[in-house]
């Protein structure tokens, strides 16, 4: 029996499949990126406005072949293809949607979701009541659900690319779509080619069956590009919303970062600030303003427990003329090596050295009796001298050489820093005054009056 085809159908199921299939691609999308409750609506409205477009493709390709003879439709039959059409969206947006993507998965989902697919035109197929007989080739058919599989696979493979592939996103989308659509074309018009009506005067039932009319066809059509449109409106809001939330996730993100390398930086900065507060820019010892805090606080602390609190209080013999001989910047080596060699030599870590001031330096060493801090002091000058440093100009040898002034007391509750200081500084002076190079102690001038 020759049958015609009515060509403006033919391209109307073309150009539906392909919707079909952008929309199919937009929900899996919709589906990937969405949880709970937002995911089952997305599922279950994507598979039933995929469905119904592959479907209403299908009805749509089958109206386009004119018989000679009328035909109509097994309404339950139907009815039951269009359920094929959704379970097969159903299982392809699922497959798609899963947090793994991989070859196993997609060769499964091709498998179902072609069968269902072929499954679904067969049904609808069957649902065909006139009275031609349709006969069908084994091995078109064969190749027809080859087709659908085959086409399922390309679908699921592409939007396995689309979800790792954000830039291209929309081209794949669109090439997605056409070659998808078309591949559903295929496999319907394959599957047309794989049925011969023969002119008989089968004897049908009427009961449950509908013809269909152009009007119908036309009503058919614009409701899926309709459902499909309004589908597609909607994950495209979706996705703007996704992607306005993710944005501001981001820009959350990128400010929580900005704050925590403000912080750091904060940081770093009152780390160097502490720094340069109580240490010495040259010498890297303690400061004079740690010196004058660290004293006030250890005075008062040896008072309140009665505990001894030693002060050295070391010049620099003959500096002026190191300084004058060797230059500036041999002085400022000298100070750092001395000051090097101080911190060295002094390991309790409630002892402090510091700069006192030019040449001059302090160490406070709480809890330090006469005796201990007369041998400190005595190996810290000995240390000094014995570093070997050049000074020509020097009364006291070719060397550099330091004067010590020591003051151990249990000091008076209430007793202001100056009189420690300054009997240190005393002592000191009596070094000096007694050649240089040597450490003088209060104590022993204490003595040294007590014997006279
Ligand atoms: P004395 O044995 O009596 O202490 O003799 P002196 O030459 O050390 O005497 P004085 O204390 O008067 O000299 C200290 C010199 O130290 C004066 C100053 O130019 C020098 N001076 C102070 N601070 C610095 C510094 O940071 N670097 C250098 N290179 N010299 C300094
Ligand atoms: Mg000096
Ligand atoms: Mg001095």
């Amino acid at each position: 029996m020759t049958i015609t085809y009515m060509y403006w159908l033919v391209v109307a199921s073309l150009v539906l499949a392909i919707i079909a299939s952008y929309a199919a691609f937009s929900f899996a999308e919709r589906i990937t990126v969405s949880k709970g409750a937002r995911f089952w609506g997305w599922l279950t409205g994507g598979a039933v406005a995929m469905g119904l477009g592959i479907w209403s493709m299908h009805y749509v390709g089958m109206f386009a072949v004119r018989l000679p003879v009328q035909v109509t439709y097994h309404v339950p039959t139907v009815l039951a293809s269009l359920l094929l059409a959704v379970v097969a969206s159903a299982i392809a947006l699922s497959v798609v949607s899963r947090p793994k993507l991989g070859v196993p998965q997609i060769a499964l989902g091709g498998v179902l979701m072609g069968a269902a697919i072929g499954g679904m035109h067969y049904v609808g197929m069957a649902a065909m009541r006139s009275s031609a007989m349709h006969h069908y080739n084994h091995a078109l058919v064969g190749l027809s659900l080859v087709v659908a599989v085959a086409f399922s696979w390309m679908a699921l493979w592409i939007s396995f690319f689309l979800r790792k592939d954000r830039v291209q996103q929309e081209w794949l989308r669109m090439g997605g779509a056409i070659l998808m659509g078309s591949g559903i074309s295929a496999m319907h018009y394959t599957a047309m080619a794989a049925v011969t009506f023969v002119p008989g005067d089968m004897v049908y039932r009427f009961a449950g069956t509908m013809r269909v009319s152009t009007l119908g066809i036309v009503a058919v059509v614009l409701t899926t590009v309709c459902v499909l449109f309004g589908a597609l409106l909607t994950a495209f809001f979706d996705r703007l919303t996704y992607q306005k939330l993710q944005d501001s996730h981001n820009r959350l993100v990128d400010a929580q970062e900005a704050l925590i390398q403000s912080e750091l930086a904060l940081r770093e900065a009152n780390f160097t600030l502490r720094k340069l507060s109580i240490y010495d820019g040259l010498t890297g010892v303690h400061n004079r303003r740690h010196f004058d805090e660290t004293l006030e606080a250890e005075l008062k602390r040896a008072a309140r427990s009665k505990l001894n609190l030693s002060l050295l209080m070391i010049d620099v013999d003959c500096f002026k003329a190191l300084n004058d001989r060797h230059g500036h910047l041999a002085g400022d080596e000298c100070l750092r090596k001395i000051a090097g060699e101080f911190t060295s030599k002094i390991r309790r870590p409630q002892d402090i050295v510091s700069r006192y001031g030019g040449e001059e330096f302090a160490v406070i060493l709480p809890g330090a009796n006469a005796q201990w801090a007369f041998e400190l002091a005595e190996s810290l000058r000995l240390a000094i001298e014995n570093l070997k440093i050049a000074n020509n100009g020097s009364r006291v040898g070719p060397f550099v050489t330091v004067s010590v002034g020591l003051d151990t007391r249990v000091p008076e509750v209430g007793e202001p820093v100056d009189e420690i200081v300054a009997a240190a500084d005393a002592a000191l002076y009596l070094a000096k005054t007694q050649g240089r190079n040597r450490t003088q102690s209060t104590t022993q001038i204490g003595e040294r009056v007590e014997k006279k």
